[in-house]
């Protein structure tokens, strides 16, 4: 998607988000989903509904609707990252794979970099 200028994100949104110097990753600094499975994502409330941050920014940002089933994949693997450029839409048998395949191929990643 097209990238989404930081300035253009809601001051109570932005405020909590520390853009980081190397990766340029939004780093959400609220409160998060917990430590447990599934943990580790920013949770803010939007709307008058809890939700995840980076799904908030990624509507924001004017990213497509997700179809059912669909969740946002972190490319930078960060889980507080909320940067709609670093969000990509995908189902989630396959992004659980690649999760699983990510954390086997690790070091090669980090040597790539
Ligand atoms: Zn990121």
């Amino acid at each position: 998607m097209k990238p989404f200028p930081f300035d253009d994100l809601p001051p109570r949104l932005a405020a909590l988000i520390a853009i980081h110097p190397g990766g340029g990753c939004w780093l959400w600094q609220g409160a998060d989903s917990g430590s447990g499975r599934g943990g580790g994502y920013g949770r803010v409330k939007w709307r008058g509904v809890t939700q995840a941050v980076h799904r908030v920014v990624w509507q924001i940002a004017g990213g497509r609707v997700l179809r059912k089933g669909e969740q946002l994949d972190h490319e930078c693997r960060a889980r507080r990252c909320c940067n709609p450029a670093h969000l990509r839409p995908m189902f989630q048998p396959r992004n659980m794979k690649l999760a699983h395949a990510r954390r086997r191929a690790d070091f090669v990643a980090e040597a790539v970099r």
